[in-house]
């Protein structure tokens, strides 16, 4: 019997939670905890995710900023808003969307958000924070991934888990979060030999790779966790594309003990995080 790892279920569940520790937050403070969630342009699917963090933000009772600035704003301008969120006392997190445009050096604006506002958990100070196993704030689709792992076994402790993938924002801090829970990871990427031998060995195999149904029924080994963090748009019949994830759930389901779809895995699991980290930003800075 293989476990679907219900993204959405969970996700729907710590909102739930979220909701009357927010009330709380801003019955003690007098004020709800607060988003800024900045967008640069018109990407269609940037658009579709900062109207589902809006929509999620408020239904927590979480008060949402949002700043949507044309395709032509210039470095200095969104530099100069990034400051004044950082200086603003009721903007308790800064998500900045990516991808910015081209005339924008994502990392320098990135790079200006206060740290303790950082809610994506991007900012150097943070990615150095969570390498040394210090408090900080944390990547939320690694946070995502690794607690959609503990649904399908709460103790993690010695399993062999293959990362495959190595970005900032998800292959190297999912390996890291899984460090901590006392996993021994191997991290893969596109010049690991034998990457399906080596995806056979794990317990645990996180698949971060951008592309489309990449990881098929030889690299799993019959029992393992499969956890699927790309999301990848597919032409279909229709036109209008359909959502797959970088395992081919078909052939992988069978052999795995718990895997996560695409969509309803991950994905709803990234937002849940971002509403928590807003909410645990506010904390720390009030305190
Ligand atoms: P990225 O392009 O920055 O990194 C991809 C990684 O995959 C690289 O480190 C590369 O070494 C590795 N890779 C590429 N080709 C490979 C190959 N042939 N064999 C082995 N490794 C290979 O991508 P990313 O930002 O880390 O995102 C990965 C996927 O996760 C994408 O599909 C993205 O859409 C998805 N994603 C999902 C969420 C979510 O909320 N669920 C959030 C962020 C990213």
């Amino acid at each position: 019997m293989t476990t679907l790892l219900d993204g959405k279920a969970l996700a729907q569940t710590m909102r739930g939670a979220l909701k009357e520790e927010v009330a709380a937050f801003t019955a003690r403070h007098g004020r709800p905890p607060g988003l800024a969630v900045v967008l640069v342009g018109h990407d269609p699917a940037s658009q579709v995710y900062v109207g589902s963090k809006v929509k999620q933000t408020e239904e927590v009772g979480m008060r949402s900023i949002e700043h949507r600035l044309a395709a032509d704003t210039g470095e200095a301008a969104l530099l100069a808003l990034v400051d004044r969120l950082n200086a603003d006392p009721e903007v308790d997190g800064i998500l900045v969307q990516l991808p910015l445009p081209v005339q924008i050096d994502a990392d320098k604006v990135l790079n200006r958000i206060d740290p303790a506002k950082d809610v994506d958990g991007f900012h150097p100070v943070n990615a150095g924070k969570l390498a040394i196993g210090a408090p900080g704030l944390v990547p939320c689709t690694p946070l995502g991934s690794v607690a959609l792992a503990k649904l399908a076994q709460p103790d993690l402790s010695g399993l062999h888990a293959v990362v495959i993938g190595r970005s900032n924002i998800v292959g190297k801090p999912v390996a890291q979060l899984l460090l901590q829970e006392n996993c021994t990871v191997t991290i893969a990427h596109s010049r690991t030999r034998d990457l399906a031998g080596l995806c056979r060995t794990a317990d645990l195999l996180v698949a971060a790779i951008g592309r489309p149904l990449f990881v098929t029924a030889n690299f799993i080994k019959p029992g393992a966790i499969v956890i699927d963090v790309g999301i990848n748009r597919l032409a279909d019949a229709d036109g209008k594309g359909k959502l797959v994830g970088d395992v081919d759930f078909a052939a992988a389901a069978p052999l795995a003990s718990a895997i996560t779809p695409v969509p309803g895995g991950v994905g709803p699991m990234t937002i849940a995080f971002l509403l928590s980290n807003t909410l645990r930003a506010g904390r720390l800075r009030a305190a």
